[in-house]
């Protein structure tokens, strides 16, 4: 049966100024001094100096990462209303890629309790359903921001939900932040040794009508123009510009994002990581731990206030993770 696709007006959210006072090297090449590091470096124009006619010292512009950061905009929210970081436990790490069973990870674990509400971070449509190894998911299609890629689309897909609260049997329009289910074990994330998940994917379509067909199998690793198109701006306009970068491993799988690169450029509007309490504890893994950025603390999220820093300022030895051995 043909879905009947409902063209949605995104909702009109205000324009935000990134407060990234970024003066980070990342080219190697001289820079203007600036304020102490203790002290928020005023953004002064970057540039290097040249020799000029008389020999005096003259700059040159050169690309500025928080007038490029600034450029990018960042309409989204983040799906969670709490970050717990990454699971990781004895039965798997939660990391983009990660090795599996089955070949690798396609999406990102997100540790957060049982009852947790699970959000959407864009305007768009959503359905969901139930499968054996995904149990309880929800399948959100969003155009992705004319920044990252004039009309393309988003695939946003959760899995393992406990339950759903739309798009049960129809497609049903959806806002950002709407609540879409709670945190839940279905699916093959229902074994106790198994910390409590949201199985995050994301993945890149040329259109709306293909990113609505899409399954999210993972058999399925094709690739397509409009993802090529993304990664590209993606590096041109926020992980070039940040020196945002995984420590280990890819970006992307195909067609798949790494939710984490793909939502901390898209979004300044992240929870700030704790570390979970209880049980959870033992399965945190921060965000620092995998991902690096010499603009921003990746635990923080790339809007926070005190997110610009030009180095991973020590986290409180509350957050330091467990050593995951076994
Ligand atoms: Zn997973």
């Amino acid at each position: 049966m043909r879905r009947t696709i409902r063209r949605l007006a995104l909702a009109s959210l205000p324009a935000v100024v990134l407060a990234c006072a970024s003066s980070a090297a990342s080219g190697g090449a001289p820079v203007v001094p600036t304020a102490p590091a203790e002290t928020p470096a005023p953004r002064t124009p970057r540039g290097r100096p040249e020799l000029g006619v008389g020999g005096a010292p003259r700059l040159l512009a050169a690309p500025d990462p928080a007038a490029a950061l600034a450029k990018l905009g960042s309409p989204w929210g983040y799906v969670l209303p709490v970050d717990h970081g990454i699971r990781a436990d004895t039965l798997g790490k939660g990391l983009f890629r990660a090795p599996r069973s089955h070949g690798e990870h396609n999406g990102l674990d997100l540790l957060a309790p049982v009852g947790t509400a699970v959000v959407a971070p864009c305007a768009g449509q959503a359905h969901s359903g139930k499968t054996a190894g995904f149990g309880q998911w929800v399948h959100v299609v969003c155009a992705l921001p004319a920044t990252l890629g004039e009309g393309l689309y988003a695939s946003l897909f959760y899995a393992h939900l406990g339950a759903i609260g739309i798009g049960v049997g129809r497609l049903a329009p959806v806002q950002a932040g709407q609540r879409l289910g709670t945190v839940g074990k279905t699916g093959n994330a229902a074994a106790p040794q198994i910390a409590a998940h949201v199985h995050f994917e994301l993945i890149v379509q040329p259109s709306e009508a293909a990113a609505l067909a899409e399954t999210h199998s993972g058999r399925d690793q094709s690739n397509n123009p409009g993802a090529d198109r993304f990664f590209a701006l993606l590096g041109e306009r926020c992980l070039d510009p940040s020196g945002f970068h995984p420590r280990a491993g890819a970006i992307r799988r195909e067609r798949r994002a790494d939710p984490f690169v793909a939502l901390s450029c898209l979004t300044l509007a992240k929870p700030p990581l704790t570390r979970p309490a209880g049980a959870l504890a033992e399965a945190f893994v921060p965000w620092s731990d995998a991902y690096g950025a010499s603009a921003f603390d990746v635990n923080l999220g790339r809007g926070h206030p005190l997110a610009a820093t030009l180095a991973q300022p020590a986290l409180p030895k509350a957050w330091r993770p467990p050593a995951l051995g076994g």
